[in-house]
């Protein structure tokens, strides 16, 4: 070889390393006895090698050892390590391994035709971090860091594998109570703190092998694991609920909250995720219904309801098309004048299958669906228009709902219904209930004082049963307090109702207010509350609810049971 060719070598095995220098990854390139024939500064970095340590002629086995000197290899066994670095091989591969430092590297081996082979060399930590991010961004959600829907899908499903195999797991699912008005009451930034707050004591309650999940707005569920009987679910919801319900403090406002939990139990007979998430559901709807902060376990009836509910729902946005809305009145008797006074308007829904439904079955249906203010607009008419016909001057009493404040305008419903049907606006009256009047969300005075303005009376209805708050009498200036059957149906003898009826009737007397005994079916009822001082009197003594085309008679009858009262009284006078 001349000095020429010499020096293009020398050339060329400069550029070569400067090449393999200025590479993004390290590179090491061994013979056939597994020694460095060439390497990259980058494969010296990336295990923090010297040039020395990986001088041509150097074994795989002791760079190896070098890299476990200085605390850079995989796994938690060193010679296992060399063992599985230094095992012969034939084809290439390519392989991630996960460093003791917590780097990933990510390694490349091919083979070379002489036996010996070349391996690059890519640190990947931080490609797999921002996947690591994402993934866990896909499966999480990002206020509190639970896992969400999709994770927790994918948790149900592994569960189920061990639960076919004969575990038992349980499904809670959780509503917030009254989360919503804490969102429009404070904002939310302060709702999202008192989720992220929520979070925290779900987790706190749960074991680590339990999985919790917010799945959306205020809902929450958990994946409970090793379950024996339903009553370690059962156990789990009791804490979740008292812990759940304890104060608030987030940015300087103590706030209160509950929570409902629905139950469904997976063990090898139900055991497919759909049916389980509706199951656990269902049983939460039930406790909602229940009244909040409880917990109900899931039963096969509740699936027929909720069937039986949905039909319903379908049925009764047909029914006021279909004009299968009737109205029934009900005298209310003036206990002064022993004579009827007026008439309460109670829905009825003739279903062309069912016949004749109750109120109580679908008005709750109505409200959550919000066909209640259609509905509500509909009898207020209907009411209006048939007083305006009756033989006497007599006044309609029209019951309102809580949702046609919340989300209709029923001043607006009740000003049309008496501009349309021209009467007086004296004669009418509108029932609301106490429940409304727990709403902060809306401002129900401005709403009842813009009804009363107008000349309309307004009665607070079954009084005693909901907080009964004295503030709700002395805050509205109602114009009647309606006494709930409740409190009449075990007079005379009951001691409790019959303070209560007195003292009621003592505060509307002081107030100024009309008072009406609901649910009057006997003699001696009708004379506890004449005794007591209620103004008024309402009742299956008098009269059930009759439709309009037997008002005639229903009067009729109301006339003679007063004579025959009267006489009757007349005769007990004179006897004692
Ligand atoms: P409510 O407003 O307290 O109506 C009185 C209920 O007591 C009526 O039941 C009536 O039939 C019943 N009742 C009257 N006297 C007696 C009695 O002596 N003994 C017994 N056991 N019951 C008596 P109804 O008609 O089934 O209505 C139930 C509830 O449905 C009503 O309670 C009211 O809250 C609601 N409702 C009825 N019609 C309407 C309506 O048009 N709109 C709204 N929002 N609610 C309505
Ligand atoms: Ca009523
Ligand atoms: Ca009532």
């Amino acid at each position: 070889m001349d000095h020429k060719e010499n020096t293009t070598l020398e050339l060329l095995f400069q550029y070569q390393s400067i090449a393999m220098d200025n590479m993004t990854q390290g590179l090491c390139l061994f013979d056939r006895e597994q020694r460095v024939v060439v390497s990259n500064r980058q494969y010296r970095d990336l295990y923090g090698l010297t040039e020395a340590q990986v001088q041509p002629g150097t074994t795989l086995e002791k760079i190896c050892r070098a890299r476990i000197a200085r605390g850079i290899y995989s796994g938690n066994d060193p010679e296992a390590y060399v063992a599985e670095r230094t095992a012969p091989f034939s084809d290439g591969h390519d392989r991630t391994q996960r460093l003791t430092d917590g780097r990933t590297i990510f390694i490349r081996r091919r083979p070379m035709p002489d036996g010996g082979w070349l391996t690059t060399h890519e640190d990947i930590t931080d490609r797999c971090e921002a996947e690591a991010k994402v993934s866990f961004m896909a499966l999480h959600d990002g206020l509190t860091g639970l896992p969400n829907r999709t994770q927790f899908h994918n948790r149900i499903e592994e569960m189920l594998a061990r639960v076919r195999r004969g575990e038992r797991a349980g499904l809670l699912s959780l509503d917030l109570d009254h989360f919503k008005s804490v969102n429009d009451t404070y904002g939310h930034p302060v709702g999202d703190a008192l989720l992220q707050e929520v979070a925290r004591r779900i987790r706190d309650t749960t074991r680590e092998t339990d999985t919790a999940a917010r799945l959306s707005g205020d809902e929450f569920a958990v994946l409970q694991a090793q379950v024996r009987t339903a009553s370690d679910c059962a156990a789990l919801a009791q804490r979740l609920i008292s812990i759940l319900s304890e104060p608030y403090s987030i940015s300087g406002h103590l706030i209160m909250i509950g929570v409902s939990v629905g139950i469904a139990i997976a063990d090898q007979e139900n055991s497919e995720a759909e049916c389980l998430m509706r199951s656990a559901d269902l049983a939460l709807y039930s406790a909602k219904n229940e009244g909040r902060g409880t917990y109900r376990h899931f039963a096969t009836e509740m699936d027929i309801e909720m069937q039986e509910r949905r039909r319903i729902e379908g049925d009764l946005r047909a029914a006021l098309v279909r004009g299968e809305f009737q109205l029934y009145y009900q005298p209310i008797m003036d206990l002064r004048k022993m004579s009827p006074c007026g008439f309460e308007a109670l829905l009825r829904w003739n279903h062309p299958q069912f016949g004749v439904v109750p109120p109580l079955n679908f008005i709750p249906i109505a409200e959550e669906t919000g066909l209640i203010l259609p509905i509500t607009e509909w009898v207020l008419h209907q009411a209006c228009n048939d007083a305006v016909s009756w033989s006497r001057p007599l006044s309609v009493a029209v019951n309102l709902s809580a949702a046609h404040f919340r989300h209709g305008n029923p001043a607006q419903s009740v000003r049309s219904a008496l501009e349309v049907s021209g009467l007086d606006p004296a004669r009418l009256e509108v029932e609301i209930t106490e429940t409304l009047l727990l709403d902060k969300t809306v401002p129900i005075s401005e709403m009842l004082q813009e009804i009363k303005n107008m000349g309309v009376r307004i009665s607070m209805d079954d009084f005693g049963t909901g907080y009964s708050s004295l503030s709700y009498l002395t805050d509205f200036p109602f114009d009647k307090i309606k006494i709930d059957r409740s409190f009449v149906k075990d007079l005379p003898a009951g001691k409790g109702s019959l303070a209560i009826l007195r003292s009621i009737a003592g505060l509307g007397f002081s107030l100024g207010m009309t008072t009406t005994a609901e649910g009057v079916e006997t003699d001696e009822q009708l004379a506890v509350a004449i005794s007591e001082g209620c103004s008024e009197v309402q009742g299956y003594y008098f009269s059930p609810p009759r439709p309009m085309d037997e008002m005639a008679e229903t009067l009729q009858r109301c006339d003679d049971k007063c004579a025959g009262y009267q006489r009757q009284r007349a005769v007990s006078l004179k006897v004692v």
